[in-house]
């Protein structure tokens, strides 16, 4: 019991230690949420010392305690006519500054902490977007992989039947993650309609024709990719000519690439979980248009890539290894996108190793804490995903405010918002950083900018 016990008033680092303690007592076997609350908490020493007022309140207490958790069976029929049992989970982590927003992940790995984790994340992100949205997550351990259109929809029907009674366009709005993307979207939103007689912007990642949003499934990456922009402008440097790693394959990868190769980059890899390319002669815009249909239309393995484009050569996963081959590939940047823990410290040891300059996070924690500390350490530029990856949510924000008009703007106008966002959140983590005594670790900067708002919001809400 000593390790949750109160602190009176206490330093930072003794208030931080305490919060750890209290975090892993309380949600105990959840390695995600422990991890991304310590990266947060320990960024937070320089304003907890600055500001007692966050402790005497006890922000940390509150911030890091979900305001609502629903857990709920998600029954449904497979082609066979068996019966299917799967989770289904929304996290409500904090409505301070919005409605609950943040997507939906299905995936078999899908359980409460890595969902704690997503959701504690995004209420940060969404912070530094500039607009108006408080942070949640959701999903299921359903996997889509292999399931026809027809047993995806009933899941995702089963799955909004009891979703529908805890979102709504002003309370919360979800939006895609890994494994659902614009199928899935349109058949959540088909029956949240359905079951409530409404047509709102109650979801993002809409199709264009009924409330979507243009560029929103370009968003994630190809604000990555000028968040990337922006952190080499500070070295006075550019993207032009500079080969890039990518991992995943899915919606986040796919855009990397695009806006990588608008500004005169060179991908040379991609991957999925059987394993990854690497094509040394650049994926051009031919090759990106087979990975956009191989995985978006025809759903198959990466490593048809390599049976049609000979030149590149596959390498399948191999558990065995305690690093992945992917990042100790000769590069100037790193675009990890694929999903959390995917850079270890001695896969981050192997980019820097190799020369790496850049490594710009298209998913969310991809770096572990070590590989986190050695990128830090090194100086390289480091771009940590709540900051580099917000261009989604960012643009899932203007989709909600083009609903809410009843208007759409042009890929253009959308394009332009997106790109002033991602420069208007690096700018906030490099000043930020610069102002708490840590200048260029931008870890620290979206750490402490994305806090400020929330909890002097919460502080100005009251005991809620
Ligand atoms: P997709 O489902 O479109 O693609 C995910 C890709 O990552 C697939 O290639 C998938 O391979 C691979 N992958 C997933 N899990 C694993 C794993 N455990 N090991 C190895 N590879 C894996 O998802 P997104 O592109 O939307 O999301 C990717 C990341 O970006 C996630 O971390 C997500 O949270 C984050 N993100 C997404 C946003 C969005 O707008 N979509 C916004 C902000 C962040 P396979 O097909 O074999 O599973």
């Amino acid at each position: 019991m000593s390790a949750v016990m109160e602190p009176l008033t206490c330093n930072a680092a003794e208030y931080v230690n305490h919060i750890l303690n209290l975090v892993k007592t309380k949600n105990p076997c959840e390695p995600e949420f422990h991890q991304t609350v310590h990266e947060v908490v320990d960024s937070l020493k320089p304003v907890l010392d600055r500001h007692p007022r966050y402790q005497k309140e006890k922000i940390l207490e509150r911030i890091t305690e979900p305001e609502r958790v629903i857990m709920f069976r998600v029954p449904w029929f497979d082609d066979k006519g068996d019966v299917q049992i799967n989770r289904g989970f929304r996290i409500e982590m904090n409505s301070a500054i919005g409605p609950y927003k943040g997507g939906l992940r299905l995936h078999p790995s899908v359980n409460l902490g890595i969902l704690k984790f997503l959701a504690f994340e995004q209420v940060f992100k969404n912070s530094l977007t500039t607009l108006p949205m408080g942070g949640g997550k959701g999903g299921s351990d359903f996997d889509p992989k292999g399931k026809s259109d027809n047993e995806v929809m009933r899941f995702c029907q089963s799955f909004m039947s009891e979703l529908e009674r805890h979102i709504g366009p002003d309370t919360d709005i979800p939006a895609g993650d890994i494994g659902v993307g614009g199928r899935e979207i349109g058949y959540l939103f088909g029956q949240y309609k359905r079951l409530r007689n409404e047509f709102t912007g109650v979801l993002t990642g809409k199709g264009l024709g009924w409330g979507g949003s243009l560029i929103r499934p370009e968003a994630t990456g190809y604000g990555c990719v000028y968040f990337a922009d922006e952190m080499l402008k500070t070295r006075k440097d550019s993207l032009e000519g500079k080969v890039c790693l990518v991992s995943g394959s899915g919606n986040v990868s796919q855009y990397t690439v695009e806006k990588l190769l608008d500004l005169g980059a060179k991908t040379v890899t991609l991957s999925d979980s059987d394993g990854f390319i690497y094509d040394a002669d650049g994926i051009d815009r031919e090759k990106l248009a087979y990975v956009l249909d191989l995985k978006n239309n025809c759903r198959g393995r990466i490593k048809e890539y390599a049976d049609k484009y000979r030149n590149a050569i596959y390498t399948p996963i191999n558990r065995k290894l305690d690093y992945n081959p992917l990042w100790d590939i000769k590069a100037d940047c790193a675009f990890p996108s694929a999903t959390q823990n995917e850079i270890n410290a001695k896969d981050a040891f192997n980019l820097l190793k190799n020369g790496v300059k850049l490594v710009c996070e298209g998913s969310n924690m991809p770096s572990s804490l070590e590989a986190t500390k050695a990128f830090i350490d090194a100086k390289v530029l480091y771009g940590p995903a709540k900051a580099s990856n917000a261009g989604g949510v960012a643009t899932s924000g203007l989709e909600m405010t083009q609903d809410s008009m009843r208007l759409s703007w042009t890929r253009e106008e959308v394009d332009a918002r997106l790109h002033k966002i991602m420069i208007a959140v690096h700018e906030n983590c490099y000043e930020t950083a610069k102002k708490y005594g840590t200048p260029g670790n931008l870890v620290n900067g979206a750490n402490i900018a994305g806090f400020l708002k929330v909890a002097d919001a919460m502080l100005d809400q009251g005991l809620v």
